[in-house]
């Protein structure tokens, strides 16, 4: 076989329509942005990834203005020409050209292993070392803010089989408010499905003193990220108080981070995601310090379409235990998505996409009908007269 060497690198920003509003701690947001990220090699083969974000920068820092910008001008320069395969080499140069950034680095390296994988015809958990599972169990998040319509949509969803448990997102709005929404819902879907719930670091230790008994009474079943990222030794504390398993999400993103954790008996349940991590590799690291501390392990997620949930997914099949699956739903709470076939859900659980490299390809025409820059990149010269550009504002 020839070597897989890195000819060009493409990434176009696309904003997809949500289904429904989604409430975070920080924002509510209407659409879903994300950078389709296209590595080809010069046999002509292409991989694809995606570089995903909660809805802008309050999350990480980056947003896909910057993942577009950073690989741009810092990665793509460090990649092009070089062989796929050494992929500890392409991570170490991508880390030389730019400190951080992982979310930059995780859609590219995602692409990456796309390339890699239809090269060589593999999917990309088998480059991975191997899948044990095929397929994940769903939280869908509930997140309008109001309870009625919460439960609706949540037995709805069961019957239509496409989650087999709820995260409440908190922190919106005043705590007792809030803890008297999540009670509401939480006894409504009792002996239905498992609740969740997850304030996106908005609580003090105080708060979460006075409300994680009041959720263990109802039934809850986890609380992710209580507090600011910053405080493990909260976490700690709360986790050694709490009757409720206490998951870390914001606070961990390396192995570094990983590591003090466990050292102060924080993080009972950790979420993994590729983006927060910078990608494969570094989440497998995660995961491995994780599981030697005694934590286990959760799948998390920041919405991606099918294209990037694929990716996801492939990662995921190669994790052992997860006691409470994960999130993989960006694909059901985007009304439009950019890949020729939608994951499948089946029985409240994302299935393994079948194929090779991630198992994704885009949908072209839908990728011109999403992409941000539609309406430039549809200018065309007209003809006779005398080469003025006339632009097509494709819906801008
Ligand atoms: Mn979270």
């Amino acid at each position: 076989m020839s070597d897989i060497i890195i000819r060009d690198i493409e990434t176009i920003i696309v904003d997809l329509p949500l289904r429904r509003l989604q409430r975070f701690s920080a924002l509510a947001a209407r659409t879903q942005s994300l950078v389709v990220i296209r590595v080809r090699s010069q046999d002509g083969v292409q991989g694809v990834g995606e570089g995903s974000i909660p809805s802008g920068p309050w999350w990480g820092g980056e947003s896909v203005e910057t993942i577009k910008t950073i690989i741009d001008s810092y990665l793509a320069p460090v990649l092009v020409g070089q062989r796929a395969t050494d992929m500890t080499l392409l991570r170490a140069r991508m880390d030389e050209a730019a400190f951080g950034n992982s979310f930059a680095k995780a859609g590219l390296e995602m692409a990456l292993w796309d390339l890699i994988g239809k090269t060589l015809e593999q999917p990309v958990h088998a480059l991975l070392g191997g899948k044990v599972r095929e397929s994940l169990s769903v939280a869908w998040p509930l997140a309008t803010g109001d309870p009625r319509q919460e439960v609706q949509e949540a037995l709805s969803k069961l019957e239509a089989g496409e989650a087999s448990a709820f995260k409440l997102k908190m922190g919106a709005v005043e705590l007792k408010k809030d803890v008297a929404r999540a009670c509401e819902v939480a006894l409504a879907l009792r002996d239905k499905a498992g609740i969740r719930v997850d304030p996106n670091e908005r609580w003090t230790e105080v708060d979460a003193l006075w409300a994680l008994p009041r959720l263990a009474d109802i039934g809850v079943e986890m609380i992710e990220q209580p507090l600011p990222r910053n405080d493990l030794d909260g976490a700690a504390r709360l986790q050694a108080r709490s009757a409720i398993p206490i998951m870390l999400d914001e606070s961990i993103r390396t192995t570094r981070d990983m590591l003090e954790a466990a050292k102060k008996g924080a993080g009972t349940l950790i979420s993994l995601k590729l983006m927060k991590s910078g990608g494969m590799v570094s989440s497998r690291g995660v995961a491995e310090v994780a599981l030697a501390a005694g934590s286990a392990l959760y799948m998390g997620t920041f919405l991606e379409s099918s294209l990037g949930t694929s990716g996801n997914m492939q990662f995921c099949a190669t994790l052992p235990h997860l006691p409470l699956g994960g999130e993989l739903v960006g694909p059901m709470l985007i009304a439009e998505d950019i890949t020729e076939e939608p994951v499948r859900y089946v029985d409240g659980a994302l299935q393994l996409p079948s194929g090779n490299g991630i198992g994704a390809r885009v949908d072209e025409d839908k990728l011109e009908a999403y992409r941000r820059d539609r309406s430039r990149t549809t200018a065309s010269v007209a003809p006779n007269n005398g080469g003025d550009r006339a632009t097509a504002l494709a819906g801008a």
